[in-house]
């Protein structure tokens, strides 16, 4: 069980949660990179249920190259993008590790997307990379 908290940028959002952490991942496709302004999203993936959200998030839904149904829920006042389903993982919200007070929690099991990621994005060869999505 690992227990986690955070919020956007202007507190607004925040969030407490408590459970398993099943998938650690940075993820360096383009919709992630886009939706993060950043070089990778660091993204660790807990059962809905298991968080506990205060404030209204805004979304925004796109597709997957895969064709499946994205959803980000960022935070209408400030900007921050705070969380992240695939209507292909249903039941499973993606947190951003950076918005994790505990954020030594955070130990990435896999890169995926490594085919679309920055130049500039080293990779840590101790984990596996991945082309696309495995599985
Ligand atoms: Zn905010
Ligand atoms: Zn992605």
């Amino acid at each position: 069980m690992t227990r986690l908290t955070g919020q956007c940028l202007c507190g607004e959002i925040s969030f407490e949660a408590d459970g398993d952490v099943p998938v650690m991942a940075n993820c360096h496709c383009t919709a992630c990179r886009h939706s993060t302004g950043s070089a990778f999203a660091t993204l660790m993936f807990m059962k809905e249920g298991d968080v506990k959200i205060t404030g209204t998030p805004k979304t925004f839904q796109h597709k997957s190259d895969a064709g499946t149904t994205m959803t980000k829920h960022f935070c209408d006042t400030c900007g921050t993008p705070m969380f992240t389903q695939n209507s292909a993982r249903e039941g499973m919200l993606g947190l951003r590790a950076g918005n994790v007070n505990e954020h030594e929690e955070f130990t990435p099991k896999a890169n995926v997307y490594v085919s679309s990621r920055m130049k500039a994005t080293l990779l840590d060869d101790s984990i596996p990379a991945f082309e696309k999505m495995p599985g």
